[in-house]
């Protein structure tokens, strides 16, 4: 099974894309992470930083293929695995055909969260970020804490600059032109399972989980 988890950023994405690796012990290849690890060393395969911008969401088409496919190679995904924010682009998405062919992936489904813009501004201004781990909480879930969650680094939590309403917004609007018209490039090839992302984590996961076993 290989799942191509979509949708605008701070859907929840990389959220439920943690929970089905888990549930069906495929790899989680999220570009992000493999932007962070590789930033550190990303002069040793050529690439220059200045490609590598801010926290590493936008990237050069031909950076990003280079490193999903090192990373799928890399970690074992014969059995599928789970892409989160790959593709970005069109040109994106047409390389990722070419990969999923030369590896021999079939069953490729794109699973589609959907939520309105104003649902996740109010979600990320509540997001919070761990400068240490890079893990990300709800506001709710660390008031009052001064140390993370999760690897106890302390002062280590805040708002990121594009968490902001305006970087928010601005990120949609970069996402409904650019990452957007992949579903158009999809809707002839691929299964796209449409699901209802204003509902709790659970509910979402229980949506995804009826439309893909
Ligand atoms: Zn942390």
């Amino acid at each position: 099974m290989f799942l191509i988890v979509f949708g605008a950023p701070g859907v929840g994405k990389s959220t439920q894309a943690k929970i089905l690796c888990k549930k069906f012990s495929i790899p989680h290849i999220s570009t992000g992470e493999i932007l962070r690890e590789s930033a550190k060393n990303i002069k040793s395969i050529g690439i220059k930083s200045s490609q590598v911008i801010a926290n590493g969401e936008f990237v050069s088409d031909e950076v990003a293929i280079l490193l999903l496919k090192g990373a799928l190679i890399e970690k074992n995904c014969q059995n599928g695995a789970i892409l989160d924010g790959f593709p970005r682009t069109v040109e994106q998405a047409k390389e990722l055909d070419i990969i999923l062919e030369e590896l021999n992936y079939q069953d490729v489904v794109v699973l589609n969260l959907i939520a309105t813009e104003d649902e996740i501004v109010k979600r990320l201004v509540l997001r919070r970020t761990c400068r240490d781990c890079h893990s990300i909480f709800n506001l709710a879930q660390t008031e009052g804490m001064l140390a993370c969650p999760n690897c106890s680094a302390e002062n280590s939590l805040y708002q990121r600059p594009e968490d902001d309403e305006k970087g928010i917004r601005v990120r949609q609007k970069i996402f409904s032109e650019i990452t957007l018209p992949i579903l158009d490039y999809y809707s002839n090839s691929k299964k796209i399972a449409p699901i209802n992302s204003l509902q709790s984590i659970e509910g979402v996961t229980r949506e995804i989980l009826m439309r893909i076993v």
